[in-house]
């Protein structure tokens, strides 16, 4: 067991033993946001901060059931001959109040707070309804779904994965995983078993953010994976600094070694496309070609490349 403590004083920070309780509530809060084990002083700001992670988390709480999010695609393009070969599902949220909320923000407290499950559950269950959708109007594209690390530990993951694929006839070969560095780095053999009976059941394991967390060699030997993302941060800055060129060209030659496919990620120039395509990565996901966009801009979308 561990503590973590909020204080707050006597008269500065109220004067009624209400508020004086509350603000001490608050400031513990804080404590906790800031990794537990540790103490924190009450100050007004702490209150319209943890108020509004508070909120937040009401509303993700309400979300899944009131269907106040959606799922977006965007679009994985051949660069070759700028077909469109797959897409990624990135969830997004309605917004509270009229003020837009990015998933780099709700995703994270949705980890912390458990609700993760079941957005992670609501996505996979809306892309392969979509997926289905898309094979009868004739396109047979691979769609990625990003899974959260705390989904990933579930102990029943696999099994609600193999229902779901059941349940709804899939093709699994049309669904892809993204999962980070970070989830191959704990508990290395469940995870490598847990890996292999995803690849078995048909579904494809892409390595996300690849190069940006623990990044080991062994990794990549020693789990099951087909697709290689090269992060934005490297493709932000591969033309102008000879570092992240130099990463990029090592990323391409290890997928390229270790029989993987490979995808860049967050491309919005030309110059980046045929950069990226002169080192021998084709394949291309970024503004340039594509933004997020919701399910049926996404159905005129595939019919004007078509
Ligand atoms: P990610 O998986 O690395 O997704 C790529 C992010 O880059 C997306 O941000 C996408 O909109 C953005 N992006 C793609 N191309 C470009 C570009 O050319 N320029 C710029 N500036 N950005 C680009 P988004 O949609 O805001 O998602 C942020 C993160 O939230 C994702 O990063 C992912 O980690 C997480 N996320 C999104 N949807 C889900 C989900 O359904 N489940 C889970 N567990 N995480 C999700
Ligand atoms: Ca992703
Ligand atoms: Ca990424």
């Amino acid at each position: 067991m561990s503590c973590s403590l909020g204080l707050a004083i006597y008269p500065d920070d109220s004067k009624s033993i209400d508020m004086l309780h509350k603000h001490a509530d608050l400031a513990m809060y804080r404590a906790k946001e800031l990794g537990r084990r540790r103490w924190h002083f009450y100050a007004n700001e702490i209150e319209s901060s943890v108020l509004a992670r508070h909120r937040l988390e009401q509303y993700l709480s309400r979300a899944v059931q009131e269907e106040f999010f959606e799922v977006y695609y965007q679009a994985k393009t051949d660069a070759r001959n700028n077909s469109v070969v797959g897409m990624e599902a990135l969830l997004r949220l309605k917004p509270l109040d009229g003020v837009f909320i990015s998933p780099a923000e709700f995703i994270p407290l949705a980890e912390e707070c458990g609700l993760i499950v079941d957005i992670g559950n609501f996505v996979m269950r809306r892309v392969c309804e979509d997926v289905l959708k898309w094979q009868k109007m004739g396109f047979n594209h691979r769609v990625s779904i990003n899974i959260s690390p705390v989904q990933f530990s579930q102990q029943y993951f696999y099994e609600g994965v193999q229902r779901l694929m059941t349940e709804l006839s899939i093709d699994t070969g049309l669904i892809e995983f993204e999962i980070t560095e970070g989830v191959l780095a704990k508990d290395v053999e469940r995870t490598r078993l847990l890996l292999e009976s995803i690849q078995q059941l048909g579904i494809n394991i892409s390595i996300d953010d690849f190069g940006t967390g623990y990044s080991s060699l062994l990794y990549l030997k020693r789990f099951p994976i087909n697709v290689l993302k090269i992060d934005k941060s490297f493709v932000d800055d591969m033309l102008t600094d000879e570092n992240d060129e130099a990463i990029v060209d090592t990323i391409i030659s290890l997928a390229k070694s270790l029989k993987m496919e490979l995808i860049a990620e967050g491309v919005e120039s030309v110059e980046q496309v045929n950069a990226l395509s002169t080192k021998g990565c084709f394949v291309i996901q970024g503004y340039y070609y594509c933004k997020p966009i919701p399910y049926f801009d996404m159905c005129d979308y595939l019919q004007a490349k078509n």
